[in-house]
């Protein structure tokens, strides 16, 4: 019978290796990378989760301002203090501005 030499295959990307040292190396360069793409793909949903609770809060908050105005036919005074760096300040100015 003919001598087969073996073939490792990485158990992550099923890349074949001549040796084990070569797929233990590409294993742990590939582990690596599974776990920076999952990471990234956390961090995806979880943005957009966040925007869809904003959005959510958004529409409940026109909802309660349209309620108030029907009723009192006036705006309601806001008489909170928000502290806000300039960033922020910039930000939330050109969200209100793309929804009016
Ligand atoms: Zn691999």
């Amino acid at each position: 019978m003919k001598y087969q030499q073996p073939i490792y295959i990485c158990a992550i990307c099923g890349k074949q290796h001549r040796n084990i040292e070569d797929r233990i190396k590409r294993e742990t360069a590939c582990f690596a990378q599974h776990q920076a793409d999952e990471e990234k793909r956390k961090q995806k949903e979880l943005k957009v989760q966040k925007h869809k609770e904003i959005e959510n809060a958004y529409q409940k908050y026109i909802t309660l301002v349209h309620e108030y105005v029907s009723k009192y036919d006036e705006p309601p005074v806001m008489n909170y203090h928000c502290k806000l760096n300039d960033k922020e300040t910039r930000l939330i100015r050109e969200i209100m501005e793309s929804v009016i």
